[in-house]
């Protein structure tokens, strides 16, 4: 008998229709269940996603999404739902300093760990001492470091003497902004994680990955993907509770429009919305845990600038911008093809500029755009958009790990998923792939039939192979 005709009798309902929900309702689809995938908004995607701004008429993503080689699981939906080749790849990273100087990043022929090396050493954007002390801190972190280890990334830098060029161009900009924290604010392991994907393990797994489309575009295939497997997707359709029925064995979700039964549920919600529902689910032993891990999640923010000129400002299609408040530029008319000479500015980790007025934050950006780019002094400036996400990503501060709940929850046949629960990955897409991926094969568990959903870590290349994690 296949999986589809075993399983299509069981019906899973998915709460939330972010990368998470997407991934979970597509692998169980796929797997045989019934998937209701079902969703507060009127579009998919979560916080990561696009939709029509009424002001400037434009869709625009919520902010740019980049994804790295390592992401495995997120590769895993984007291939199971059919648009893997809408992503384009790049292994090389420009910095530019105010002023316009570049230094560019990327492979070279060494083999891994030391691909990287030839152009860090010719980077002008780092001094010779800065490049001791980056060589020194990647030699460090080739032995293992411990999962449980309550050092601070900031602790680590100053025990590892770095100097204030490497502190303010490399892991504050690159690796804090990846991981949306302060630097004192990030456990070791998780920055630990993120240098040895991005810049050790391997070329392909640090090469980075962004959308040739609008977000939501990119997840068009999901509807008719659990459609044609039996299940459907509800929008519009806000999770109010859900009662279990030890008779049936059975969940009853309410939504605002109705009603749905299921023999399985999914909680993919962030840890806010997570909490909102604990009230409103049965009383459980383990409830109160649950709530006490949620209480330990803070939220970041994250920003994002999006500006259409009337002329093309740089040939770059991304960049990094040194020493300034803007940290990312993304040229969305070269990436997506977007008419406008559409530009979009990231702001990550930053609570300071989330705080301006929006004018000011708009008049700071522009300002200092035009200290990387000289033309975005002449060009007109013909519309702009700013995005406050003030609850963009979770925190990982030193000791998160054990505020962060497995798939398995206090309830009979409900799981959890969302980036913040456990996956070893920071506040990520991936990590919401991973969730919703872990959180399937908790269901396929659950009916006896266990099956292996979670896509494989990309192996380490050349001398990493020999290095232990
Ligand atoms: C500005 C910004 C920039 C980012 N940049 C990057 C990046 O470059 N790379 C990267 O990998 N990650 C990035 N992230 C993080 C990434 O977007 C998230 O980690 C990921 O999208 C989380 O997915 P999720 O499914 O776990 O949660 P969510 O995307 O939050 O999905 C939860 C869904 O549940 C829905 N929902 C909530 N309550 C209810 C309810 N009661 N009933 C029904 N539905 C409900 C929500 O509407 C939402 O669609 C960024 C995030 C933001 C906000």
């Amino acid at each position: 008998m296949t999986d589809q005709v075993k399983n299509s009798h069981r019906t899973v309902t998915v709460i939330g229709a972010g990368v998470a929900g997407m991934s979970a309702a597509c692998a169980l689809a796929e797997a045989g269940f019934r998937a209701q995938l079902v969703e507060r908004r009127g579009y998919l995607g979560g916080r990561a996603s696009s939709y029509l701004h009424p002001g400037v008429g434009e869709v625009i993503d919520n902010c740019q999404h980049v994804l790295f080689g390592c992401c495995t699981n997120l590769i895993g939906f984007y291939r199971r739902i059919g648009v893997a080749n809408k992503i384009h790849w790049t292994r090389e990273m420009t910095m530019i300093e105010p002023g316009g100087r570049r230094s560019v990043l990327g492979p070279s022929f060494l083999p891994a760990p030391l691909h990287g090396l030839p152009r860090l050493m010719t980077a002008g954007a780092f001094t010779w001492a800065d490049k001791v002390a980056l060589g020194r801190a990647f030699d460090a972190l080739m032995k293992p470091v411990r999962s449980d280890s309550m050092e601070s990334l900031g602790d680590w830098l100053r025990r590892h003497k770095q100097t204030r060029g490497t502190l303010e161009r490399f892991w504050r900009l690159v690796i804090a902004s990846a991981l949306n924290a302060e630097i004192d604010e990030i456990a070791l392991p998780y920055a630990a994680k993120v240098i040895r994907e991005l810049f050790m393990n391997s070329a392909e797994a640090g090469s980075m990955g962004m959308s040739t489309v609008p977000l939501s575009e990119l997840y068009a295939p999901v509807t008719p993907y659990i459609e044609e497997r039996g299940g459907r997707v509800l929008l519009n359709a806000y999770v109010e509770g859900a009662d279990w029925d030890d008779a049936t064995s059975q969940w009853t979700v309410r939504t605002r429009t109705g009603e749905l039964l299921s023999d399985f549920v999914v909680v993919a919600l962030p840890f806010e919305a997570t909490e909102k529902l604990l009230p409103h689910l049965p009383p459980s032993d383990g409830a109160g845990a649950l709530a006490g891990q949620i209480a330990q999640q803070e939220h970041w923010p994250i920003c994002s600038v999006h500006l259409w000129f009337d002329r093309e400002i740089t040939e770059l299609e991304h960049a990094v911008l040194l020493d300034r408040e803007i940290h990312w530029m993304y040229n969305q008319s070269r990436l997506q093809g977007r008419g406008g000479h559409y530009i979009e500015l990231v702001v990550s980790a930053t609570r300071a500029f989330a705080a301006l007025p929006r004018d000011e934050a708009i008049a700071q950006a522009l300002r200092e755009l035009a200290e990387f780019f000289p033309k975005v002094k002449e060009a007109k400036l013909k519309k702009v958009v700013l995005v406050k996400e003030v609850r963009a990503t979770f925190g990982v501060p030193p000791g998160i790990d054990a505020a962060r709940p497995s798939a398995v929850s206090p309830w009979p046949n409900l799981f959890l998923a969302g980036d913040w629960v456990q996956t070893g990955w920071p506040s990520t897409m991936e990590s919401g792939a991973r969730s919703g991926h872990l959180a399937a094969e908790a269901v396929c568990v659950a009916v006896g039939e266990p099956r292996r959903i979670l896509d494989a870590d990309l192996r380490p290349r050349g001398l990493m192979r020999f290095i232990g994690k």
